[in-house]
């Protein structure tokens, strides 16, 4: 720049502050356009406006485009760029990095005379050191010299890079917003609340099934809102709008497209806009779907609602541990488990309530969990310690949380009341010990029982031998091989070697010792299930045997018993029985004639001994006539005896004909041929229920003849004997039979001789007092032998004596 040395005044340099003491000063006569008094007068005016003007201007002038600008332009040239060289400098020199962009519209300003109009246009310069982008909103005007020719360009300018900076920025941040929009899928809406519409963004149009591009009359949207939601939504708005401190809104509700039904939950959030009078004139925007979001807070909600269920269902406790504060908080059960009064207490604390013999269990449990994540874990099970009290067992389930730094800051867990699963438990393993005793005494026992077999089965003088089936592939037997057999078993069959025997088949074995081969009969055992027994004679050995057989899971069990020696037994035995039988019916004719016979000379002793005692009539004296009875007494009772025999030999034969017998009419039989004896005795008999049996008349009669006359007999002197007959149906031994009782009230006897009473000739009292053979009631008890049925006599002394007969119903009715 060139300066002169003084201030030269001109009036038309006169004002313009810093940039009009410069141009003054400058030195305009060295330059093309000479000294200012030499300048034309359109030079003069323009520079004057240029310097007064506050508006930014710039001025090239004359052909070398010599430069002149004021004080509001000065501030475009930055620091340290062309101010102030560029006063008084060449266009093409100042301007070099622009000057291939503003030579054409200098160019073309000079041609058509027209000025020229840009807005926010880039034309970037050199300044604070550096090339910036800078925008301008400028005008180019033509000005003309006194000749009316162009002459300059007169430049208004004016700097607009800030506007278009923070324009940008806003368009930048609107793209970041409509992206956030986006991103974020919010529906975005506007109320204009004097005209009541609205418009919205697409997405929350396609939402309410809205038109897109339209402005719609909120009523459109409300409607479809749920119905249930429509009024508390309208309710919120108008709340909004008359809220002038510019209320927040937000709300929630249900959305159903009109076209497709779909739900949608959303959450509208906004605000109002107030004007100075206080009155809304905006109010807009977003639109959230949170459906979804609803959706899983409900789920969420419901899934806590079950875990608290659960928790309480499965009578579980909760705690927390802040370890940093070294605090412990814990749900309501856990305290009332533990006993605590407060919550907050410290680990120490805590453990203090463990019992003593778990307490460093589980501090070592909860201290690994702390030390790193893999450990964090941690399942202890514990007593708590509450003397006096039984003990409650307790399980703890926690988690222990890390920070980034990889410490331990808190644990959270669950403890469950394990006090029944521990008593289970203990009684599991005391009753598992029991159980371990008794399987051991009992495999003791066993084992006992295994010996003792073994050595039954290898002492058994019997034969013993457990063949197990070879079938075919159809699964057709064919033979057996030997899984037990005893040395007895080996020698029958000629094996001195038990191995080798048990290493044949059965056919094997029957084929090799020559036997008749009963294989065939083993395999129809095993195929049947029907056990058998074979009683086999060995004609070479002169051997009697037993085989029985019986089928064992897939084989056959043999016994094979030598019974040779009870054969012979049993051959004696049936010769001794052929031959007693021979010499008992010899023995029973012999009776039977001798019986008869000896009748005969009884009565002749009687009717001699009457004659006797007739013929000697009167010269009997007093001892004779005692002779004489006594000698009638002795025959009377040989004949008395001969007559019992007689019947104790008939009835000693079984009866071949039986009939049915009516007991009561047999009684009746019976009191009618005792009836002197009765009237006699003033006796009473009376009978009950007596059953019709099938029997033996004659034998039947004769058992109650007996029965009864001895009642009449065994009487006592001063008392009228009484008989009752009872009767009924019993069951012994299983089997039915018939009962009939006889009960007297005469002398009675000791109850030990219940059975010598029923031998023959056997007596109880003295014939003197007592007439009788001793016959009788050995009849009684061979008329019942014969009749399958058997008798039973309760008495004692004094007592009287009560008879019961047993006859079986079966054999008898
Ligand atoms: P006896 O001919 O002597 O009567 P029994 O064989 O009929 O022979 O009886 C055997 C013995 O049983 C009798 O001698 C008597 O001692 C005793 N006896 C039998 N019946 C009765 C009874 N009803 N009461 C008491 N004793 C009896």
């Amino acid at each position: 720049m060139k300066i002169a040395m003084k201030e030269s005044f001109y009036p038309f340099l006169q004002g313009g502050g810093e940039m009009g003491q410069l141009t003054r000063c400058f030195d305009w006569a060295n330059t093309v356009v000479g000294s200012p008094d030499q300048w034309p007068q359109s030079l003069r005016t323009t520079v004057s406006n240029l310097l007064r003007s506050k508006f930014p201007m710039f001025l090239w002038w004359g052909p070398d485009m010599i430069q002149f600008y004021n004080d509001a332009y000065r501030p475009s040239l930055g620091n340290n760029g062309k101010h102030p060289y560029a006063l008084g400098q060449l266009g093409k020199e100042c301007w070099p990095e622009i000057w291939d962009i503003i030579s054409p519209l200098h160019r073309l300003v000079e041609i058509s005379g027209e000025p020229t109009w840009m807005e926010d246009q880039l034309v970037p310069i050199y300044r604070n050191g550096k090339i910036e982008d800078v925008y301008w909103t400028f005008s180019y005007s033509s000005v003309l010299d006194d000749e009316g020719r162009h002459a300059g360009i007169l430049v208004t300018c004016n700097e607009t890079t800030e506007k278009v900076l923070n324009l940008k920025k806003l368009k930048e941040s609107e793209d970041a917003l409509r992206f956030a929009i986006e991103a974020t899928e919010l529906g975005t809406w506007d109320y204009d609340p004097v005209t009541n519409k609205f418009s919205a963004n697409n997405r929350l149009k396609e939402w309410f099934g809205l038109p897109i591009g339209k402005e719609i009359d909120l009523q459109l949207a409300i409607n479809v809102m749920a119905e249930e939601d429509r009024q508390r939504v309208t309710e919120a708005i108008k709340q909004t709008l008359l809220d002038e401190k510019g209320g927040q809104y937000r709300i929630e509700y249900t959305i159903i497209h009109p076209a497709t039904g779909k739900k949608r939950i959303v959450c509208a959030k906004g605000r109002a806009w107030f004007n100075s009078d206080k009155k809304c004139y905006r109010f807009n925007g977003t639109l959230q779907d949170v459906t979804e979001q609803v959706k899983s807070n409900k789920e969420i909600e419901e899934k806590s609602q079950e875990l608290q269920l659960a928790m309480q269902v499965a009578d579980l406790g909760m705690f927390r541990i802040d370890l940093v504060r070294d605090k412990a908080t814990y749900s309501q059960r856990v305290m009332d488990w533990f006993g605590f009064k407060e919550q907050g207490l410290n680990l120490q604390t805590v453990s203090g309530y463990v019992h003593p013999d778990d307490r460093e269990r589980v501090v070592t449990a909860l201290e690994h969990s702390v030390t790193s994540e893999e450990n964090s874990r941690h399942d202890v099970t514990y007593r708590l310690h509450q003397p006096g009290r039984p003990g409650r067992y307790l399980r703890s389930f926690g988690k222990t949380d890390f920070n980034k730094e990889g410490k331990a800051y808190r644990m959270v867990g669950v403890i469950q009341d394990v006090s029944e699963q521990m008593l289970i438990r203990e009684q599991l393993q005391q009753s598992e010990a029991a159980l371990q005793n008794r399987v051991a005494e009992r495999t003791h026992d066993l084992q006992v029982q295994k010996t003792l077999l073994d050595s039954v089965v290898s002492n058994s003088t019997s034969a013993l031998l457990y063949g197990e089936s070879i079938r075919d592939e159809k699964g057709r037997l064919l033979d057996f091989r030997i899984v037990l057999a005893n040395d007895k078993a080996a020698e029958l069959f000629g094996f001195s070697n038990i191995q080798e025997f048990s290493s044949q088949t059965i056919r094997q074995i029957h084929k090799r010792v020559g036997a008749e081969d009963i294989t065939d009969l083993y395999i129809h055992i095993v195929e049947s299930g029907e056990p058998n027994i074979l009683v086999y004679q060995d004609a070479s050995l002169q051997r009697w045997f037993t085989i029985s057989t019986v089928k064992l899971r897939d084989g056959f069990l043999t016994t094979c018993t030598d019974i040779t020696e009870t054969k012979l037994l049993q051959y004696q035995l049936e010769s001794a029985i052929t031959e007693l039988k021979r010499s008992n019916a010899n023995l029973e004719e012999f009776a039977h004639a001798a019986s008869h016979d000896l009748k005969e000379p009884i009565r002749k002793i009687h009717f001699f001994t009457r004659q006797l005692k007739d013929h000697l009539g009167a010269h009997s004296d007093g001892k004779d006539m005692k002779s004489f009875n006594r000698i009638e007494d002795a025959a009377q009772r040989m004949g008395n005896l001969i007559d019992d025999l007689l019947q104790y030999s008939h009835v000693s034969q079984r009866p071949h004909q039986m009939e049915a017998v009516d007991l009561a009419q047999t009684i009746r039989d019976v009191t009618e041929d005792l009836e002197i004896d009765i009237q006699g005795k003033k006796a009473v008999i009376t009978t009950q229920n007596l059953p019709v049996v099938r029997g033996h008349k004659r034998q039947l009669q004769q058992l109650f003849q007996n029965l009864v006359s001895n009642g009449l007999k065994y009487s006592k002197p001063d008392v009228a004997p009484v008989l009752e007959f009872t009767a009924g149906r019993t069951l012994e031994n299983n089997q039915p039979y018939y009962w009939i009782s006889l009960k007297d009230n005469g002398i009675g006897f000791e109850q030990q001789y219940e059975d010598r009473i029923f031998q023959i000739f056997s007596r109880l009292h003295g014939k003197a007092e007592y007439s009788g053979t001793g016959v009788g009631l050995s009849i009684v008890k061979k008329v019942l032998e014969n009749h399958k049925g058997f008798i039973r006599v309760e008495s004692s002394p004094g007592e009287g004596a009560n008879f019961s007969i047993y006859l079986p119903t079966r054999e008898s009715s």
